[in-house]
């Protein structure tokens, strides 16, 4: 069984150069002039250091899967781009941007395009100018090459030895900034104040030739400073110029604002979604529970993929006969042996899997052994037809997964349910394998299921722990 995914390269190797510079505050109502620092990378590193840091920072965060909020941010990020200045773009930049599903009022870019945008940003924001106000600040960094100037920079006095990934988040603070300290490998550098400002001034630049009113920006800060800086630590340690606001405001009266119409209807309507999911965790939260977003597996402009590196070993240790008791999306509780791990790959799908029993194959994410659980939403409230359409839609994922039986009834914690039992062939050992598909109805009319894998010659011996897994299964929906 497989979802999407991808393979990270090696480890990039030292770096470094001399420093040039900066920002020349000029007569107070000019633009600042801003250029580039020294950087002694190409901007294809920049391209493919990002590529590597967005592959970990999926694996670490979930995405929040809403198409209408994925693309309502991304076409906000476009015109964005496309409102940057000649002198500041970069033919072989890939901007796109994705949506986090944690509550801390933050974003991040990385070098080369990839930003990611908390949903607590989404929802802190009053509007859609102080939404895109963010963007434009990561997007200036980006732009700017802060993050290979900042690398540049470091190793000349042999600051940076191993780091892997470069990021720079609007507020720094505890919740990116520790990730420095996991053994992941995606570090957030923290940027300087001068280049904060700059940042600052690009980002008021581009909003202003986006047609936003680039005060949005200033507004923004003060909105994230109100709130105590959504738990992301705005004012402990972030490195943030002292008179940002003021200094905003000022570039502000220099620039003038495209006439491009903006309205708020989707930015609300957006919000209005946004309100409707579960409270999210912090970044923090997300990173002390050890979960790990291997199946993300989203596909990047140039059709690479994200997501895990490991390709299934096929050497699986026998499920321990310790059980763990997990709960999944507010309303199902269910044991696992101990031994297996919980792999997130969206908010209403989880895998159970030893390890061995799961890896990247082609570009995808690929199980031979575990179970699945997942809600998913059908037209019909029929739980036959419902089935049926599930299974369509996990065949159009699996080109060989057919069929061995028919339908069968059973039960799942009281409730009625169907079972059916496929075949299919594994695509990272080209084995067959067995997959056993449960379902039955939530009270709200979606559809709960069970998948169960394991290769044709192994089933036998996983066919008791599925029933186990299944056996324990509590619904409270
Ligand atoms: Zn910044």
């Amino acid at each position: 069984m497989n979802k999407a995914n991808h393979r990270i390269s090696a480890r990039l190797a030292a770096w470094l150069v001399a420093v040039a510079i900066v920002a020349m505050p000029i007569a107070s109502l000019a633009q600042t002039q801003i250029s580039y620092h020294s950087n002694k990378y190409k901007p294809s590193d920049d391209v493919k250091l990002g590529r590597q840091a967005a592959a970990e920072a999926e694996q670490q965060f979930p995405l929040l899967r809403d198409s209408q909020v994925q693309s309502y941010v991304e076409s906000v990020g476009q015109r964005l781009v496309a409102a940057i200045p000649p002198e500041f773009q970069h033919p072989e930049f890939r901007y796109y941007f994705r949506v986090i599903n944690a509550s801390d009022i933050n974003a991040f870019a990385l070098p080369g395009g990839p930003m990611y945008v908390n949903r607590g940003m989404i929802q802190a924001a009053h509007n859609e100018g102080e939404m895109a106000g963010v963007m434009a600040h990561e997007l200036s960094h980006v732009a700017l090459r802060h993050g290979t100037a900042q690398a540049t920079k470091a190793q000349k006095y042999g600051l940076l030895a191993g780091i892997l990934g470069i990021g720079g988040t609007i507020l720094g603070g505890p919740g990116l900034g520790q990730l420095a300290q996991g053994s992941v490998g995606v570090y957030f550098l923290k940027f300087s104040r001068e280049y904060e400002t700059e940042a600052d001034l690009l980002g008021a630049r581009i909003m202003a030739n986006a047609g936003y009113d680039p005060r949005d920006l200033a507004n923004m800060f003060q909105t994230i400073e109100r709130q105590g800086g959504g738990g992301g630590g705005f004012m402990s340690d972030h490195p943030s110029p002292s008179n940002r606001y003021a200094r905003i405001n000022q570039e502000a009266q220099s620039l003038r604002i495209a006439n491009v119409p903006h309205d708020n209807r989707e930015f609300l309507a957006v919000n209005e979604r946004l309100r409707s999911y579960p409270r999210a965790q912090t970044m923090a939260e997300i990173q002390r529970s050890g979960r790990r977003y291997p199946n993300q597996g989203d596909t990047y402009p140039n059709g690479d993929r994200t997501g895990y590196p490991n390709y299934p070993s096929g050497r699986i240790d026998y499920p321990s006969s310790q059980y763990r008791s997990y709960n999944e999306f507010g309303i199902v509780r269910v044991s696992i042996p101990d031994n297996w791990r919980e792999l997130s790959d969206s908010g209403n799908s989880v895998w159970f899997a030893p390890s061995g029993g799961y890896g990247s194959a082609n570009g995808q994410v690929v199980y031979t052994h575990g179970v699945n659980f997942g809600v998913a939403q059908t037209r019909s409230r029929n739980l036959q037809q419902a089935t049926d359409e599930f299974l369509s839609s996990l065949q159009q994922g699996n080109g060989n997964l057919r069929s061995r039986s028919g339908y069968q009834r059973t039960y799942i914690n009281g409730r009625n349910a169907l079972s059916i039992g496929l075949s299919n062939v594994n695509e990272a050992t080209g084995r067959n394998e067995i997959v056993s598909v449960v379902t039955t109805q939530l009270r709200n009319g979606e559809l709960f299921y069970m998948i169960a894998v394991a290769p044709d010659n192994d089933y036998n011996n996983y066919q008791s722990v599925f029933q186990n897994v299944l056996r324990s299964v509590q619904l409270n929906d």
